[in-house]
């Protein structure tokens, strides 16, 4: 007969605290099992989660995930694919929306000129806007660029007097590119695509001075190998967190503390609360 023996702790499996900084919960993919995606990030160590809207519709349903969920922060923000049929007063929407108060940024905003979803110039103008909200309010601004380096660099120096910092989400260029984005003061977070086999990102990686780095998974897309073609979650975190150790020859614990560490500084978020944290 076995009899528990409260003397000695179960053994325990350490499980590193991590922030994904970027997952997009709202999709209809996660609209099924959405408690289980959160408690599987929460047992994978991912105790927070910033989920940055593209448009109006996708805040208010980002907002009813976080009134239902613990360690959910969201972002206000207009996608650029998002940004060719706004009303006039969108800034005024969007300043009354980051009165949320799990509003961590503004974002996700940026460039993205390999869709043509919305006319370059109506981008620069959204963006512009946009960023000029994030200063009045004092709130990071979380970047998309897709093929749009030099305008998105250009635009963020233009805006950049010293009060602006934020996250170019998503990083995929090159290293040249890298250090002009960590001149302007923004951090640089990478996604699942660090674990492509075709990835040239690891000399980027590598470069990213600790206190600049944040991750996240960007779900439900660039998902981590050897997860591929399945909808990427959060939980997802820590293989993305192993490639990181790899290219940057630091122990995954260490890239655990220094991205959770800058996400918090970053996005001014508050210490993961303990109820929801019972590892074993
Ligand atoms: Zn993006
Ligand atoms: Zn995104």
């Amino acid at each position: 007969m076995i009899t528990e023996n409260r003397s000695t702790p179960p053994a325990s499996r350490h499980v590193n605290d991590y922030v994904d900084t970027h997952c997009h919960l709202f999709w209809e993919t996660f609209s099924d099992d959405l408690p289980d995606v959160i408690a599987r990030a929460r047992e994978a160590g991912v105790r927070q989660m910033l989920i940055p809207a593209t448009d109006f519709a996708t805040f208010e349903q980002a907002a009813e995930i976080a009134d239902r969920f613990e360690g959910i922060f969201l972002a206000a923000g207009i996608h650029p694919h998002d940004a060719g049929e706004l009303p006039p007063d969108f800034i005024d929407r969007l300043r009354m929306l980051a009165q949320h108060p799990r509003v961590a940024a503004i974002g996700e905003i940026g460039l993205d000129y390999y869709y043509d979803f919305t006319a370059p110039h109506v981008q620069h103008r959204v963006l512009n806007a946009q960023l000029e909200l994030a200063k009045e309010l004092d709130l990071p601004v979380i970047l998309h660029n897709r093929d749009s380096d030099e305008d998105l660099l250009a635009i963020v120096r233009e805006h950049q007097d010293g009060t602006l910092n934020g996250q170019f989400h998503c990083f995929s260029s090159g290293a040249e590119y890298a250090l002009r984005v960590l001149e302007t003061g923004f951090h640089i977070s990478f996604t699942g695509n660090v674990t492509f086999k075709k990835s040239r990102l690891d000399p980027v990686l590598s470069l990213v001075p600790d206190d600049r780095l944040l991750i996240e998974t960007d779900a439900p897309f660039m998902t981590p190998v050897p997860w591929r073609g399945k909808r990427n979650e959060p939980s997802y975190i820590p293989r993305i967190a192993e490639r990181y150790a790899e290219a940057r020859h630091q122990s995954v614990e260490h890239i655990a503390a220094v991205t959770s560490t800058n996400a918090r500084r970053l996005f001014a978020l508050p210490s993961p609360e303990n109820t929801s944290d019972h590892h074993e």
